[in-house]
């Protein structure tokens, strides 16, 4: 049995915080540069040039990529041979938030009730997802999340006999739809199987899979082949300004599921797909 005390993880997630905020994963990186180097319009060109000079700026100057520093995310993966100390870990993890936007001077943008809508003022509560996993270590992903995209985000409660082909349909609706409002070029999470809520959460997850690693499932690497040449056939482009990139990756999570349904999340991510990750 492993001992940690709560306040390494509020230490970690306040760095996370910060650190997610102000520079994306290499993949990410990588992923924006190659696609301005392919992007076939001028317009779209000069777009993701800029999203590329954004990002250097925010580096090298601290200052946020985007305004919209998201609401919290974290997934907490937890070995199950480690116990917590000095504290409840919720809080310990709301603590970290709390100091991540607060002395990392991000745009606080939590309310406390969905219609009363009074802010929090410091960013919290996390949105916080735990999973109990083997061993005595903790996995932590930060993954702030804009509402722009979040908006546009769908879920879809299929009949098992509309297929894939129904799947296909209902993720390229949902990218359509999207469309400017998501800040493209975007990353597409989807979930498909499980539950209703069970889809939703996977495509949240699909999102944090660096965006260069494909599903080893065989089939499900093809449809994500597939759908991202679909989605940059749309012709939406960076900005939605119109272009050849719409879509940086589709990353598609299943899961086993009922015999009377296929679910199906769409979880839409714009450019600044953030997420930080540590081992402790
Ligand atoms: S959707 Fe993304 S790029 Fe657009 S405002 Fe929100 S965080 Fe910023």
């Amino acid at each position: 049995m492993r001992t940690i005390n709560v306040t390494q993880i509020t230490k970690t997630i306040k760095e996370m915080c910060i650190e997610a905020n102000h520079y994306l994963t290499p993949d990410m990186k990588k992923a924006l540069e190659n696609a301005a180097d392919n992007e076939k319009t001028p317009l779209g060109k000069q777009i993701l040039n800029q999203l590329q000079e954004n990002l250097k700026i925010a580096g090298d100057d601290m200052i946020p990529i985007c305004q919209d520093t998201g609401m919290a995310v974290i997934f907490m993966e937890i070995g199950q041979d480690v116990h917590f100390e000095g504290g409840t870990l919720e809080d310990a993890i709301n603590e970290g938030v709390r100091q991540g936007y607060t002395d990392g001077f991000l745009r606080k943008s939590v309310v406390k009730d969905p219609l009363i809508r009074e802010n929090t003022k410091d960013n919290t509560p996390a949105i916080i997802h735990y999973e109990i996993t083997a061993g005595e270590h903790v996995k932590i992903t930060v993954a702030p999340k804009g509402f722009g995209s979040e908006n546009m985000s769908r879920v879809f409660m299929l009949k098992p006999a509309d297929g894939i082909d129904g799947v296909k349909d209902v993720i390229l609706t949902a990218v359509k739809d999207a469309g400017p409002n998501a800040c493209p070029p975007m990353v597409v999470g989807v979930g498909i199987g499980g539950t209703f809520e069970k889809c939703a959460l996977m495509a949240k997850k699909a999102l944090t899979r660096p965006i260069n690693e494909h599903s080893d499932i065989s089939y499900i690497k093809e449809l994500e082949e597939e759908l991202l040449d679909k989605i940059n056939r749309t012709g939406i482009g960076p900005g939605g300004l119109g272009g050849t990139t719409t879509a940086l990756a589709v990353n598609i999570n299943t899961y086993p599921t009922h015999i009377a349904g296929l679910p199906v999340a769409v979880n839409i991510c714009c450019h600044v797909n953030r997420h930080a990750v540590r081992i402790l």
